[in-house]
């Protein structure tokens, strides 16, 4: 097969040292010339923040985010960066907070020093999304990507064992999602890969001792990499569908990802072969598993929720589901979704169905 790719790196610096973030976001704040910081860090980071703030040219402080980002608070947000002219956003927190970030850099062009609490890994995409009358808006822009990065994986210490899960396995969908998204290219398959090689074993000593901090690197060292693979492969069938779900019924981002991934793997990965050994080796082959029943052997052993039925879906809002999601189906998914196939695969998420 001839090797014919068009591939784009994103530019971002990227500060990996635990028990070091806080020295390390201060230095990046010099290093991109900050002088007027407004700090996002809200709950589980407050107690960062403070620690933070004295040691800040700080002008303005959120304290309040917002799971798939409003628009409200966008605009409240917004505003208050503008008055306080702020020349530089440090986002403390997990998707959330580091979503809020992007949303204000989309509007004023302020740069975005991001440290990030949880594994989502928004912090390494140039991908915002933000929520109206219960519609999911996303888009990439430049703006929305951080300037730098900085990792600490003791800052995802206070993230609750179940949590960190399901944020672990929201990463492992960045991987594997990538591997069938509409960019997908030889470098981000290798770079998502790479990303699952971390991801798996981080995520199986991190459920058995979550105070393992070296797990806890490892499964931040895969998200980073994970998410960088799917901002340059793009969103593919997985991350449609979850926008949708996430946008019209507010489902939580993470387990919500942790359970749609089994079924969307379950559709794609037989017509992927490149996909279905690169899971398979990540997770351990077991002959006559299948790509899909091993991710989904994965999430039931890490104890993360069955179905989207355990998770706040109603059934009846499945119809309404399948309307919203199958005009946005990517062209180039590898198989062609028919409506029939969407109101399967979505039934079986619902149920939780298990994937042999
Ligand atoms: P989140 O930021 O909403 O956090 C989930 C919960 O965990 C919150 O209650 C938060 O306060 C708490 N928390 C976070 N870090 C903690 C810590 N260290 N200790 C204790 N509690 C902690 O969840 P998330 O899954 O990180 O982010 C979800 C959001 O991020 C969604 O809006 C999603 O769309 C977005 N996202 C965007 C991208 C992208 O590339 N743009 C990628 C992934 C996720």
């Amino acid at each position: 097969m001839p090797l014919i790719f068009d591939h784009l790196s994103l530019g971002q610096r990227v500060v990996f040292h635990s028990g070091h973030g806080l020295e390390h976001v201060i230095e990046q704040i010099d290093y991109f010339g900050g002088s007027a910081v407004m700090l996002i860090a809200a709950g589980s980071a407050a107690e960062v923040a403070d620690r933070l703030e004295a040691r800040l040219p700080l002008v303005a402080r959120v304290d309040r985010v917002v799971q798939h980002v409003p628009v409200s608070l966008v605009d409240s947000a917004s505003s208050i960066a503008t008055r306080a002219g702020a020349d530089m956003i440090v986002a403390i927190g997990g998707g959330s907070a580091i979503g809020l970030a992007k949303a204000i850099a989309l509007r004023t062009d302020i740069p975005i020093i991001a440290a990030p609490t949880t594994f989502a890994g928004s912090e390494a995409t140039n991908i915002w999304g933000v929520t109206e009358n219960g519609r999911k808006m996303t888009g990439s822009h430049a703006s929305a990507l951080p300037v730098a990065v900085v990792y600490d994986a003791e800052l995802t210490m206070g993230l609750p064992s179940q949590l960190a899960i399901t944020s672990g396995l929201n990463a492992i969908a960045h991987a594997v999602d990538g591997f069938w998204a509409p960019r997908e290219d030889p470098i981000n398959r290798a770079i998502g890969a790479e990303g699952l090689r971390a991801l798996v074993p981080g995520l199986r000593n991190l459920r058995k001792d979550p105070q393992d901090l070296d797990a806890r690197e490892q499964t931040l060292y895969g998200a980073y990499l994970a998410a960088v693979a799917f901002a340059s492969a793009g969103s593919g069938l997985h991350h449609r569908i979850c926008h949708v779900l996430g946008g019209a019924f507010d489902l939580p981002h993470a387990p919500m990802h942790s359970i749609v991934l089994s079924y969307v793997t379950a559709f794609n990965a037989p017509v992927v072969p490149d996909a279905a050994t690169r899971i398979a080796a990540a997770f351990g082959s077991v002959e006559a598993e299948s790509a899909a029943a091993l991710v989904d052997r994965f999430r039931r052993e890490l104890g993360a929720p069955a179905g989207l039925k355990d998770i706040g879906l109603s059934r009846s809002a499945l119809p309404e589901a399948a309307r919203l999601i199958l005009p946005v189906v990517p062209e180039s998914n590898p198989r062609t979704v028919t409506p029939r196939d969407m109101d399967r695969l979505l039934g079986d998420a619902w149920a939780g169905t298990p994937i042999r």
